[in-house]
């Protein structure tokens, strides 16, 4: 039978938009699906097949989430209310207030800002009130990664050089300056000596890990704060992204990133970013962008050579008041052969074991140590979430259930977050894949476990020293 729509579509989008509301909850409805408009909808030839409706929407960071958390939702309830099978396109969509009121479609990749240059007034967010006054955005700087306490070799002398030059004056040489290697080898260290140092000269330094940056822009979004966003990201002399492959493959947040770094690099602002590999090997990462990277200074980062490695282990143990004999330094140096975070964790490792069994230092207990981590290596252990769950359950007399369950008593959340520090530092888990192995919570509940543990252990020795020690057995696989 040969049937028409009785409903009209602008009509059924405005009847589905009702019942959505009440179905999700308000803060999904408002910012995802409130402002949408509806632009258009095609029928199928004999009005029985797939109507396609097309729904304008406020940027591409809405597009995304409609497209990808919502369209379920949203097809069920349109469907029962069109009453026929239908698809949903999301277009970006934006009101032209300047002109004639009337929409301007199509325009999907556009900034979810304006570029500074425009010198337009601010109309992005007339309800919130007044940015920020004057104050610093909020950097989590590590006191100890400075370039005193960075040991310099042949290998990465340029690197640093580099690094040295964009602190003392930002954008004058390098910029953007991409720092890129594998895991443990000191690019953090770098980024943050770079804003602790130009901090020190009173420019303002914004270091951030990318997911600290999409958290923003989430956040930003969903809770219309986009002008303190735009304020915190725009107002730096330098802004440091730190684990910048985080970003790749998320589209709307790229494109939000490159007009923030286009905006930075037009006012001749310092852009320092570091990533796990060069960036034309970010393989998701926009063309733009990645031309962007390309177009600065870029360096990797390497493994210092045995004599620097020594070197390193002579600086902490001066750093502790210890005196380590050479011999030993150079077992440790000699047994860290892919970064300097497994340095870092001999060397850790080997302090304690001497600490608890009351041994002095000596050249047998160090080649222990060094054998005991090399035959887990040697097993080619991938570190799981799960792994990292058992064992800090084990060392805090603890269950996996309390630390992935609702209970958050003292004892049980301070290890539930040096489980989710350990899971983003042995696992290649992002924070959001972290927050969902704890018992389905929030990507930014995880940064903040990471942040809070990350934050203890500069205060806190004695906390340090436990934290690695379970960090050694989970790489033992003990
Ligand atoms: P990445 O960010 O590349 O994974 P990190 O910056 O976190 O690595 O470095 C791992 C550890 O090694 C940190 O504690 C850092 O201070 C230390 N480290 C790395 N390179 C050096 C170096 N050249 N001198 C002293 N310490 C270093
Ligand atoms: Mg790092």
């Amino acid at each position: 039978m040969f049937e028409t729509h009785t409903v009209d579509p602008q009509e059924a989008w405005k009847t589905t938009l009702n019942q959505l509301e009440i179905q999700l909850d308000r803060g999904n409805f408002d910012t995802w699906l409130r402002d949408t408009v509806f632009l258009g909808c095609e029928n199928a030839a004999d009005g029985q097949g797939v109507s396609t409706f097309t729904i304008g929407v406020r940027n591409s960071f809405a597009r995304d989430n409609l497209q990808h958390r919502l369209y379920r939702s949203v097809r069920r309830v349109l469907r029962d209310v069109y009453g026929t099978e239908v698809e949903l396109r999301f277009e970006v969509w934006r009101a032209d207030e300047s002109r004639n009121g009337s929409g301007n479609r199509g325009e999907n990749i556009g900034p979810i800002f304006d570029p500074p240059t425009m010198k337009q007034p601010d109309r992005t967010n007339r309800k919130v009130g007044k940015p920020p006054q004057g104050e610093l955005p909020e950097s989590h700087l590590n006191p100890r990664y400075t370039f005193d306490r960075f040991v310099t070799s042949n290998a990465n002398m340029m690197l640093y050089s580099a690094a040295r030059a964009v602190a003392e004056e930002p954008a004058a040489r390098y910029n953007p300056f991409v720092i890129y290697g594998g895991v443990g080898l000191g690019k953090t260290h770098l980024l943050q000596a770079i804003a602790n140092e130009s901090q020190q000269s009173n420019f303002r330094a914004l270091y951030i890990p990318s997911e600290g940056f999409i958290n923003d822009l989430v956040n930003a979004i969903r809770y219309r704060t986009t002008a303190q966003f735009r304020e915190k990201y725009r107002s730096v002399d330098l802004l440091l992204i730190d684990d910048i492959q985080f970003i790749a493959g998320k589209e709307s947040t790229q494109e939000e990133f490159f007009h923030t770094f286009n905006a930075l690099h037009i006012d001749n602002k310092q852009i320092v970013v570091a990533s796990d590999r060069h960036p034309s090997e970010l393989e998701l990462l926009e063309d733009r962008l990645r031309s962007r990277f390309e177009g600065g200074l870029v360096i990797d980062i390497q493994l210092p050579e045995f004599e620097t490695r020594v070197a390193i282990v002579e600086s902490w143990a001066q750093e502790r008041g210890r005196s380590l004999p050479r011999s030993i330094s150079e077992k440790l140096a000699d047994g860290a052969r892919n970064s300097i975070r497994e340095l870092e964790g001999l060397f850790t490792s080997m302090l304690a074991t001497m600490d608890l069994a009351d041994e002095p230092f000596s050249t047998t207990a160090a080649g222990r140590v060094v054998q005991q981590h090399e035959s887990a290596r040697a097993r080619q252990v991938k570190i799981t979430i799960d792994q990292v769950l058992s064992a800090t359950a084990a060392t805090h007399n603890l269950t996996v259930m309390d630390l992935t369950g609702k209970n958050r008593s003292g004892h049980i959340s301070r290890a539930r977050h040096v489980a989710m520090y350990l899971a983003r530092d042995l696992t290649e888990a992002s924070f959001p894949q972290i927050g969902r192995a704890f018992g389905m919570r929030s990507h930014s509940t995880a940064m903040h476990g990471h942040e809070r543990v990350a934050g203890q252990m500069q205060e806190d020795e004695a906390f340090r020293y436990e934290l690695l020690a379970l960090r050694e057995r989970i790489i033992k696989g003990e």
